[in-house]
């Protein structure tokens, strides 16, 4: 990877080497850290950051479930996010801000200060080069994901990640693009970083909230531009055999954007390649980006407010 120049951290532009914490900052030792990740695309009408606000309200809503105090609002988050693409001459960017119990106080129930930084990047595809076109293949992990009264799924926590490191890192040395974990029901529930999508009989399945995974903003707008486009899209709890089963399948987030899955624990899934719906899907959601695809929802934040 390589640095960008610059990088906000608790409320000040600084050299991206000059951005560091101490070694006794809670977050380190606890895994006390909430945070984002954002896409910035290029578009007709100039760069733009893609629900912006959306990502940062969860940020917010991560820390409450932690009880961690944010010293910045939204809009303060949304302005330094904005700094940070502008200042290191970014068009298309990844962003990552990230809050964080820092240092002082170091019980478990103490209440730290809240650091926080906004980094940028140039990123191109999370799972590979060329993966959106040709697809991954996956397998199903051996490591489930938490159950719902461990640790909350539904908060985008450091913490969390420890679960998703199994998954991928166990994936990767099998051979595998990236894994997928059942939830402690047994059930199906999300990538290592990525819901899922299931294509059967042209609609689109996807896990419900309720299966231990992240409410993806990427699933979330999938949802949306699938019906506006007058595919069914249903929520339900499905069980792992519907990998094998079904028509289709894709992986999707902010990092990943819209990846196909050909195979799934070495069996084709379909044909075995990214089927039409997958394809329909990627074109709805790319569009949005080359102007093909109308915003009707208002995602397109412009990186110049
Ligand atoms: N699940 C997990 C565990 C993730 O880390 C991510 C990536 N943030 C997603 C799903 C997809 O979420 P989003 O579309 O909001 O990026």
């Amino acid at each position: 990877m390589q640095y960008p120049e610059w990088i906000w951290h608790n409320g000040a532009i600084k050299r991206w080497a000059e951005a560091t914490t101490h070694v006794m900052a809670h977050a380190l030792h606890y895994g006390s850290s909430v945070f984002e990740g954002i896409r910035c695309y290029q578009t007709p009408s100039g760069p733009a950051i893609f629900r912006l606000t959306d990502h940062n309200r969860r940020l917010l809503a991560s820390a409450r479930i932690y009880e961690m105090a944010m010293p910045y609002s939204v809009d303060e988050i949304n302005a330094a996010c904005r700094e940070v693409v502008l200042r290191n001459g970014l068009s298309q960017a990844y962003l990552r801000p990230v809050a964080f119990r820092g240092l002082g106080g170091f019980g478990l129930s103490a209440d730290t200060p809240t650091d926080m930084a906004v980094a940028a990047w140039h990123m191109g595809p999370y799972l590979g080069e060329g993966v959106l076109d040709d697809g991954i293949d996956a397998c199903v992990s051996s490591w489930q994901r938490f159950a719902p009264n461990t640790i909350p799924a539904g908060a985008k926590a450091g913490g969390n990640y420890l679960s998703g490191q199994l998954v991928a890192r166990e994936a990767r040395r099998l051979g595998f693009g990236e894994g997928i974990a059942l939830a402690s029901t047994g059930l199906l529930s999300e990538g290592a970083g990525e819901n899922l999508f299931l294509v059967i009989d042209g609609a689109l399945h996807t896990t419900p909230v309720s299966a231990a995974l992240l409410n993806g903003i990427t699933r979330n707008s999938i949802i949306h531009l699938a019906r506006d486009a007058g595919i069914d899209v249903v929520e339900r709890d499905l069980p792992r055999e519907y990998l094998y089963l079904c028509d289709e399948l894709f992986m999707c987030g902010t990092a990943a954007e819209i990846t196909p899955i050909r195979s799934v624990d070495g069996r084709a899934v379909g044909a075995g390649k990214p089927g039409p719906v997958t394809r329909r899907i990627q074109d709805l959601f790319f569009g949005l980006f080359d102007g093909t695809t109308p915003d009707r929802h208002g995602w397109l934040e412009p990186l110049e407010a």
